[in-house]
């Protein structure tokens, strides 16, 4: 598996992009940044989004990736989310008021957007992968991923508070070989990250010892980067042995 973080960041700012990882170059995890970090013809080869959740800067560029695809590709990208999920993506980004209705254009029958609706029941293969999701502690509707080859799997915990069933299938998947993990806020805004639904690095403690995993590298992303500089310092602290803070651009083959 090849992922490739288009962005990592809890907003946006110049050098700083939102949540987006790349996966094989044709599975897009998250929507937060594909028109700064991919070339048209990189684009063209996305045939499946996932998304986690409905808020902004995790579907905004589904909007741009969609309009630039008009004339490039014949073939619909499918975009998968729990049903609740792309019912706000449909009522409140693609709406024919804020954005177009890309699942109709350019025609109905051959549209630049298709919704694929996560079956309740679960997992399902996307883009040769096997894909499980649970739900996790946000404002929204949110899940995260664990996403499963023959031989690997990584975990995507999309963003969340204070959880469990993303963890406990962490911990039971024999094959992890990488975990993704959200922390927003430094220590002192603790507060503030239970109401707004995100983690501070006190808090992803907690989280890693339900996790149970010191044998799997994890990679911290979603800091909001006016306190990136507090952040590192108190995720440095961190008890897990492979603790990277993801700054964007890297690539890992899993
Ligand atoms: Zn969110
Ligand atoms: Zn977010």
């Amino acid at each position: 598996m090849q992922l490739k973080v288009l962005g990592s960041s809890g907003s946006r700012a110049p050098g700083f992009h939102a949540s987006c990882l790349l996966i094989n170059q044709r599975l897009l995890l998250d929507a937060g940044t594909v028109s700064f970090a991919l070339s048209l013809e990189e684009q063209a080869q996305i045939d499946d989004v996932l998304l986690t959740h409905a808020h902004l800067d995790h579907m905004v560029d589904l909007a741009f990736l969609a309009d630039n695809m008009m004339g490039l590709r014949t073939k619909s990208i499918r975009v998968w989310a729990p049903e609740p999920v792309l019912a706000m993506v449909s009522e409140h980004l693609l709406n024919n008021k804020v954005w177009p209705d890309f699942t109709r254009l350019p025609s109905s029958d051959r549209p630049v957007l298709r919704y694929c609706p996560l079956p309740p029941e679960g997992p399902v293969e996307i883009a040769g992968l096997q894909v499980s999701w649970r739900q996790t502690n946000h404002p929204v509707h949110t899940v995260g991923y664990l996403f499963e080859t023959e031989h690997a799997a990584i975990l995507y915990s999309g963003d969340t508070s204070d959880t469990e069933e993303i963890w406990q299938l962490g911990r039971e998947c024999t094959k992890l070989r990488g975990a993704f993990i959200e922390t927003s806020f430094p220590n002192r805004l603790d507060d503030l990250a239970i109401r707004s639904g995100h983690m501070t690095p006190a808090m992803l403690e907690k989280q890693l010892v339900k996790l149970d995993r010191d044998d799997v590298p994890v990679y911290i992303f979603h800091m909001k980067q006016q306190y990136l500089d507090e952040l590192q310092r108190e995720l440095s602290q961190s008890a897990h042995p492979q603790l990277t803070v993801l700054r964007g651009g890297e690539i890992y083959e899993i």
